[in-house]
């Protein structure tokens, strides 16, 4: 394509809300044929809240549990994180601020952990064996379709807490103007099995990769492209990084995280998944025919 031909559709990519990293970054769009997916703060909102928390009978207690998941989860940039700090705040208001976290670490697509008050406090997608209550809960909050966390005290199994996401409004129209532009919907997420499912039924997507961690997501792109797949990957998070950097095209959404938005060649400014299918259109109109 002409550089006038680039720029003009530069141009009006910005008008659309797609941010475009360069030339090559609107050639590579006009040749995708798969669009790799991540579910939490991409297709959903990322505007999560809890829904419930379950304490182990004899343990710490609901509010102790929840206020020390909320302490470290200030340290956490992740949408589940907030969600835990939102709701801890609001249901704790009468105490005061939650207490500080010290030697915060986050692991991308695990969770969470740090000292509050000289205890040990994880907050992390589920794994290992749980008290029955626990795992009820797990089971409750996977057949509505929500992300259950577990928080650790000091090692032990406290509480479940059940955070709930909705499918953001444009995504069901930007799924359906993918395919019928020819490219094929690919949904990996870090969460379990049940929320993707749930979510991609949804949406109408049949390939689904739950419970990948960023590598995995890397690994995907990779697989993708050997089979010869023009590959672009959308994502907000840490998490994404990898696979957006690995990518034919990597896509951030702009309400993202700043490691996203670096990583990607593309960045959706309003956080409107719906804009993908109007880049990819123009691209293809404007540089299709002009060369
Ligand atoms: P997604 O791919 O859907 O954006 P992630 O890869 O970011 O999901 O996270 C995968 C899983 O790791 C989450 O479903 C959750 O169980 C756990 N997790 C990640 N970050 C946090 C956090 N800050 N607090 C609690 N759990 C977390
Ligand atoms: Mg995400």
């Amino acid at each position: 394509a002409t550089p006038t031909a680039l720029m003009a559709a530069t141009g009006r990519g910005a008008q659309l809300g797609v941010l475009v990293r360069g030339p090559q970054a609107l050639e590579g769009l006009q040749h995708i044929d798969t669009v790799v997916l991540d579910k939490t703060g991409t297709l959903t909102s990322g505007h999560m809240s809890v829904t419930r928390v379950t304490a182990v009978p004899g343990g710490l207690g609901a509010e102790a549990v929840l206020r020390l998941a909320g302490a470290v989860e200030q340290g956490s940039e992740h949408p589940l994180g907030r969600a835990v700090v939102a709701y801890a705040r609001r249901t704790l208001s009468g105490q005061g601020p939650l207490p500080e976290v010290r030697d915060f670490h986050a692991e991308a697509g695990r969770g969470v952990r740090g000292r509050v008050g000289g205890r040990l406090v994880e907050v992390l997608a589920p794994e290992g064996e749980l008290p029955t209550e626990l795992a009820d809960a797990l089971r409750a909050a996977e057949a509505a379709a929500h992300t259950p966390v577990l928080v650790r005290v000091d090692g032990a199994a406290e509480a479940l807490i059940g955070i709930g996401d909705v499918v953001r409004p444009g995504s069901y129209r930007a799924v359906d103007r993918l395919r019928r532009l020819g490219v094929h919907p690919v949904l990996a997420t870090g969460d379990r099995e049940a929320p993707a499912r749930a979510v991609a039924a949804a949406l109408g997507i049949e390939e689904v990769h739950a419970r990948c961690t960023p590598e995995d997501k890397g690994d995907l792109v990779r697989r993708l492209r050997e089979r010869g797949r023009r590959v672009a990957v959308v994502g907000d998070g840490v998490n994404d990084a990898a696979a957006l950097a690995g990518a034919d095209l990597g896509i951030a959404m702009g309400t993202g995280t700043d490691v996203a938005i670096g990583a990607a060649d593309v960045t959706l400014v309003r956080g409107d998944i719906e804009a993908l299918a109007d880049a990819v259109r123009l691209a293809r109109r404007t540089l299709g025919t002009i060369r």
